[in-house]
């Protein structure tokens, strides 16, 4: 986090109060309806909150608005803002947390155990448990209500995929703030599953977003490469876990200018692609 930022203390302030979070939470609930009949005007919106001095309800509301509420035609709707607070509580405290467990249909490549997937209260984890994490990814509390273990497996790979892309980009994917991609990464933390490649580091400059990624998982969303793994009739997961993931089809040279050059040998075919310091792609061929 650069010196700069700082986090508004008036949006701290804002939302530490009961009465306020019931506002916000009163206004999202009342989303579904305010397509057809608008939004609550301010005697039905302190009925519905339950507050019966109306000069306090007032000075809630006040501390509230046009960050977290805004007051249009006597009505009050809830800002983008607001509602992303709102989720963020919901989903985050999902009252009946459990820990489900499944193994994947992709191996540690050090001792050919399936991995297994685990979602714990705010994280998924792909791990083998005598080698580490292979991936992790914050899946919050709620979908364990809702969704099988599988769904959420697949969508996280799927995620990873548009998240590299992202990244690939200079977009942080949590934020969208500036991120940045940089090779190569020197030290991967014990804990994680260690690929025997070149590890880069994303990073965001303006969100908690820093993790090593391994160099040939940057391509996974490059067109060359989705177009290899095509012609092989392999998709996610294949392209991120197991004998024909990225990482485990692919050799990564490092070169003297900063960047890297990845030599991915998929049967027949051969892929070289060139990727610069930052991680973007310089040149590739296939040959
Ligand atoms: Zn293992
Ligand atoms: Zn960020």
């Amino acid at each position: 986090m650069p010196p700069e930022y700082s986090v508004p203390n008036d949006a701290y302030a804002a939302l530490g109060d009961e009465t306020r979070l019931e506002i916000l939470f009163e206004l999202a609930d009342h989303y579904d309806e305010a397509w057809s009949s608008g939004w609550l005007s301010f005697s039905a919106l302190c009925e519905q909150v339950g507050v019966d001095d109306t000069s306090r309800f007032s000075y809630h509301l006040g501390k509230l608005q046009d960050q977290f509420v805004v007051k249009e035609r006597e009505q009050y709707r809830p800002t983008i803002a607001a509602l992303e607070v709102v989720t963020a509580i919901r989903a985050g405290t999902y009252d009946e947390t459990t820990t489900r467990e499944t193994t994947i249909d992709a191996s540690c490549p050090h001792c050919d155990q399936s991995l297994l997937a685990r979602h714990h209260e705010h994280m998924l984890t792909l791990s083998c448990s005598d080698h580490g994490v292979a991936m992790g990814y914050p899946v919050p509390p709620i979908a364990a209500a809702h969704h099988s273990l599988e769904t959420v497996v697949d969508l996280v790979l799927q995620q990873h995929a548009a998240h590299v892309e992202s990244l690939r980009r200079g977009v942080c994917p949590y934020c969208w703030g500036p991120a940045t991609l940089s090779l190569p990464y020197e030290t991967v933390p014990e804990f994680i599953l260690q690929y025997d490649t070149v590890y880069a580091t994303a990073a965001c400059e303006e969100c908690w977003m820093s993790y090593p990624l391994p160099v040939p998982e940057l391509l996974v969303s490059h067109s060359a490469v989705r177009a290899l793994y095509t012609a092989h009739d392999l998709e996610p997961p294949a392209t991120h876990l197991g004998s024909n993931s990225l990482v485990n089809l692919s050799d990564v040279d490092l070169l003297e200018d900063g960047g890297a050059r990845v030599t991915i040998s998929l049967e027949e075919a051969t892929l070289v692609v060139e990727l610069r310091g930052d991680g973007t792609v310089e040149q590739w061929h296939e040959c």
